[in-house]
């Protein structure tokens, strides 16, 4: 990605001259269309890049860098990639931060030969290939969305829409949001690409957090942006006088809506793909969660950035690719309403219940393609015979799913909802592929052979005919064989003479003196043999390319108009699919459920957030793997009538930020209707969850680790209501002591007063717990821990009461300081304590003995215990001597310690 955000142009080589040949005129015409993209120049089996294009996609794909002719006296540099392996390179591009135009050739190359011998191939842009509108399997990633949003501003900032589609599904809808919420609304959604106004990316504060966001820029002429032609291109596009039939859509929405519709109609060059109608989404309805706290939590990817240790990954169960899809969107977008939860959970629930149908259905489900993807491809006019394979199966699936549905009793509403959805799935269409396919099929229409047996009998007899000509083939080789005498003579294929008769030197003069030499008419010598043809010969051949072509002319025809059903039924398979994709999730909740112990919460809209015995989920997995290590489970009540704010302490390493986390991580799993890990869990709705966990610098952004801190304090602190969850973990940290302690009070204060919501408030600052004694609403707890022997055992539990140290030393031993540094710093601790009226720095700096002073005494005891070890004679030990030497040892080590 580009530092701005904004994806890459290259500069535009000079304009046409007199000197210029006529394609590289062609050339130029188009790239002037096409700025912001590099072109891929189509020429026989390569894309080539010419002057910039070509600079910039030879350093990005690693491939050579070489010359074709001069443009206005200079080199034109070049670079190309083969047409069959366009895929990989496009993908190597688009990640880079670039639009791809392809510019195709519209003829056979012998077709503009006909027009005269300088005449050049017709080509055109085909497609503008850009990071949201991509719908090849190998350019997306299986599990995830792939969308494309459009970001309006209406009235100087008053009105904001955010608009997304994603092209595999034909979602498109749009939702209010305003400068507050735009960033947290991204995140969600985490588009691929995101449409803005050149004029918004240059105003200041906006413009600015854009930049900052991580999300790719594709700047527009704010002229795209134009609600009055956005509405017309929309009316047009749904073929409908007006829009209020799909929602009330205010300027801003209209705006955004026909941004992203006329970028697609740009990018798929007439092809657009299968869209829903426009569709207005409540942003009232769902549980906010901004960027910080998604990342903090760790939902759908890890602070690093990896997949594999975020929420998702430990949650995911589902058998299908578009099933991954749909449980990552209900994570990013958890919900807000009781009954629509209720209504997820009780599907989750019937699963859990009904082992038997829920095992039935997943088995069924695993057989299911990807029908979405699919979908797409033939929608653009981009799929092949295995897209419609995958759609004959897909429906042949949601068939029996819906039977095995059927005998489960007292189904709840969304599996109802399910099973009606899947009803409707295309029958005539699946009728139609199940005769028309084959049942192996090739990727590519242009490959043939895809069309079943007995399906279209001109098919069939062309087919016919050009496998039997090749047996005639035979025949006639046996046939000439026999006449001439040569036995050893053979027919022959290739591109440039068709089919020939060959045979060796010495052969060809027994050829010519045979009865029928005059039929041998000559076609070639070359070293090792020569060639001849009848016209028997030439007759069959063309009579093969006849069979040969025709049969291709058949089976695409037939492909397109299979395509065409499909795209007719487009709205029901997408239907269906979805259908499928949600029943999948129902069911991969139901086996997590089952699996990992997991309880169905009580979810409604009381104040309530009573978790007993709440773990947290993927450390709790991590823990599995190791079987010495078990989670231990702690319980929470931040219930209104209750105390709603835990300030909570407790020792380095003893489970705080872990136990904050699992309690948001418990709230979000329950409002996406999953079970949760805990043995039982009331929670009434949460509007925001907030976290702010662990300190990271942002070095990126030019912020420091205080910085971050701060801004994201700041952000819980203006926004967080009395039904947000705020999850705050050692505030203050970041800076001295005095200035750190005093932040932290503030903030606990505030978020006790003012925003009153509930929230875990761990810290490292013991004396803030005074504040319980004038905070009514406040409780504090502490991580228990246990000492023995100078070292520290963590128990990972939570109780009442508050912890008097934090242990700092023993955990930095744990980690394996020197031990000269951890006894300094005990030395410097203790000193520290003692001094109730905080002495100087200074002084107690001179009252201590020195550093090295210090790590000498310590190399005695240290020394003792290695020249025991060293004196040892092991195998002339007694057991009673051993017993003895491990007593001795430990009272050595003991005396190390100290
Ligand atoms: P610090 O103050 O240093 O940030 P912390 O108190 O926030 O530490 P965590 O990071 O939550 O501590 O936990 C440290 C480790 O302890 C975890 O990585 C995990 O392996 C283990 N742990 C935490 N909670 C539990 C638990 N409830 N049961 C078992 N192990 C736990």
């Amino acid at each position: 990605m580009s530092d701005t955000g904004a994806m890459h142009g290259t500069t535009l080589p000079p304009p046409a001259d007199a000197d210029t040949t006529p394609m590289m005129a062609q050339y130029l015409a188009i790239k002037v269309r096409v700025p912001e993209a590099l072109l891929f120049y189509r020429m026989g089996d390569f894309y080539e890049l010419f002057f910039d294009d070509a600079m910039v996609a030879s350093q990005v794909l690693g491939i050579a860098l070489t010359k074709r002719g001069k443009h206005s006296g200079e080199d034109i540099p070049m670079c190309g990639v083969p047409v069959h392996a366009a895929d990989h390179y496009l993908q190597k591009l688009i990640r880079a931060g670039h639009k791809v135009a392809i510019g195709e050739q519209l003829e056979d190359p012998a077709e503009a030969k006909k027009r005269g011998s300088k005449s050049v191939v017709r080509r055109d842009i085909t497609r503008l290939v850009t990071p949201g509108t991509l719908t090849e399997d190998t350019l997306l990633e299986a599990t995830s969305r792939n969308h494309l949003a459009a970001l309006a501003v209406v009235g100087a900032g008053a009105e904001m829409a955010l608009a997304w589609a994603d092209i595999s599904t034909g979602a498109f809808t749009v939702m209010a949001t305003d400068g507050g919420r735009a960033l947290a609304d991204l995140a969600r959604l985490a588009p691929a690409e995101l449409l803005v106004s050149d004029k918004l990316l240059d105003d200041a504060e906006m413009g600015a957090l854009l930049k900052q966001s991580g999300v790719r820029l594709s700047p527009l002429p704010a002229s795209r942006f134009d609600s009055a032609s956005g509405e017309a291109a929309l009316k047009s596009q749904f073929n409908v006088l007006a829009l209020d039939g799909f929602g009330t859509f205010t300027r801003a929405d209209v705006s955004a809506l026909g941004a992203l519709l006329g970028y697609l109609q740009i990018t798929q060059v007439g092809q657009l793909p299968f869209l829903r109608q426009p569709m207005k989404e409540d942003s009232g309805l769902g549980l906010l969660l901004d960027a910080a706290t998604r990342a903090n939590l760790e939902l759908t990817t890890t602070l690093s950035g990896d997949k594999q240790g975020s929420l998702l990954s430990v949650i995911n169960r589902t058998s299908t690719p578009p099933g991954a899809r749909t449980l990552s969107d209900w994570l990013s977008a958890p919900l807000a309403q009781a009954a629509a939860i209720n209504a997820r959970l009780d599907a989750v629930q019937h699963f859990v219940v009904d082992e038997f149908t829920a095992q039935l259905l997943t088995a069924e489900i695993k057989q299911v393609p990807d029908v979405e993807r699919s979908l797409a491809r033939l929608s653009s006019k981009r799929g092949g015979p295995r897209d419609l394979a995958a759609l004959r199966d897909g429906i042949a699936q949601a068939f029996a799913i819906l039977e095995t549905l059927a005998g489960s009793q007292n189904l709840p509403s969304e599996l109802v909802d399910i099973s009606h959805r899947l009803s409707h799935a295309p029958r005539d269409l699946h009728a139609h592929l199940a005769t028309a396919l084959a049942q192996d099929v090739p990727l590519s229409a242009r490959d043939g052979g895809f069309v079943a047996e007995a399906y279209h009998a001109d098919l069939d007899d062309n087919r016919k005919l050009r496998d039997d000509t090749r047996q005639v083939v035979a025949a006639l080789q046996a046939h000439y064989a026999e006449r001439s005498g040569v036995k050893a003579l053979k027919i022959k294929y290739n591109n440039v003479l068709g089919y020939f008769i060959e045979v060796t030197a010495q052969q060809a003069e027994v050829l010519r003196s045979a009865p029928e030499a005059a039929s041998f008419i000559h076609r070639q010598t070359i070293a090792s043999a020569v060639r001849f043809t009848t016209t028997e010969l030439s007759d069959l051949e063309q009579k093969i390319a006849m069979a040969g072509a025709k049969t291709l002319a058949l089976e695409t025809e037939i492909f397109n108009t299979l395509n065409n059903e499909v795209i007719a039924v487009a709205a029901l398979l997408s239907t269906m699919a979805q259908a499928l994709a949600e029943l999948d999730v129902y069911l991969s909740l139901a086996t997590l459920a089952r699996e990992q112990r997991y309880v169905r919460p009580q979810v409604d809209h009381s104040m309530a957030f009573t978790i007993q015995n709440g773990r947290h989920p993927v450390v709790e997995s991590a823990l599995a793997k190791d079987a010495a290590k078990s989670f231990q489970p702690n319980s929470v009540d931040l219930s209104v009538e209750h105390k709603r704010l835990w300030l909570l302490t407790g020792p380095n390493m003893a489970g705080k930020s872990t136990f904050l986390r699992q309690n948001a991580l418990i709230a979000i799993l329950a409002q996406i209707g999953s079970f949760v890990p805990a043995d039982r869990a009331h929670i009434g709705i949460v509007d925001r969850v907030f976290s702010r966990v662990g300190a990271a610098d942002d070095l990126a952004r030019g912020r420091s680790t205080f910085m971050v801190e701060m801004v994201e304090t700041a952000a819980i602190l203006n926004q967080a209501t009395e039904r947000s969850l705020v999850i705050l973990d050692e505030i203050g940290r970041g800076t001295a002591t005095f200035d750190g302690l005093s932040i932290a009070w503030a903030t606990l204060e505030h978020l006790h007063n003012h925003n009153r919501s509930r929230g875990l408030f761990a810290t490292h600052y013991h004396e803030l717990t005074a504040l319980a004694a004038t905070l009514e609403g406040l409780a504090t707890a502490a991580m228990k821990v246990r000492e023995w022997k100078g070292d520290i055992i963590f128990l990972h539990e939570v109780g009442p009461g508050s912890a008097d140290r934090s242990y700092g030393i023993q955990v930095a031993k744990l980690a394996g300081l020197p031990s000269a540094v951890t006894s300094r710093a005990s030395q410097v601790l203790k000193k520290l304590e003692n001094s109730r009226d905080r002495q100087p720095i200074v002084s107690i700096a001179e009252s201590l003995p020195l550093f090295a002073a210090a790590h000498q005494q310590q190399e005695p005891a240290k020394d003792m215990l290695r020249d025991r070890l060293h004196a040892l004679d092991a195998d002339a030990l007694t057991p009673r001597a051993a017993l003895d030497l491990v007593y001795e040892l430990i009272k050595l080590a003991g005396q190390n310690h100290e």
